[in-house]
């Protein structure tokens, strides 16, 4: 592959009121954002039902967090509804499933748990990600140190 990370030590949850992995792809596409593994800039999609998809290849480097694509896994949830809680707690069982298993697969360079909106001006995903990772025991900060 010719795009690999050599290190991943953040976790970046997004979000948006696309519906579907496919529509997300459309827009990604018109975007021009495409890899040798899909054309979604992300590398898992999780839908309100609990139904996770997976995007570009998780070693390979994404295209979702402008700056900090080089050192991260990204993550969106689609289906965003308005109000405090966008997602459905089906969907958010599964986010704790997931990024769980990506702190346990990438342990040695200790990812951190961050909303997008902690280092842009876009509310992404919509809900505060540092909030909820302390209160399911997920280790987090609040900024990315490294760009
Ligand atoms: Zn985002």
């Amino acid at each position: 592959m010719a795009n690999n990370r050599t290190y991943t030590d953040a976790i970046i949850i997004h979000g948006t009121k696309l519906s579907s992995l496919e529509e997300l792809h459309r827009l990604h596409l018109n975007q021009g954002i495409r890899s040798e593994s899909g054309p979604t800039g992300f590398h898992y999609i999780i839908h309100p039902d609990g139904g996770l998809r997976t995007g570009r290849a998780i070693e390979e480097i994404g295209a979702h967090s402008r700056g900090y694509n080089e050192h991260s896994v990204g993550i969106v949830l689609v289906g965003r509804r308005a109000g405090l809680q966008p997602y459905t707690p089906t969907a958010m069982r599964v986010l704790l499933g997931l990024t769980r298993d990506l702190q346990e697969r990438y342990y040695a360079t200790r990812p951190h748990i961050v909303g997008h909106s902690q280092f842009s001006s876009h509310d992404c995903p919509g809900f505060d990600v540092e909030a909820w990772a302390h209160t399911k025991g997920l280790q987090c900060k609040s900024l990315l140190l490294a760009s």
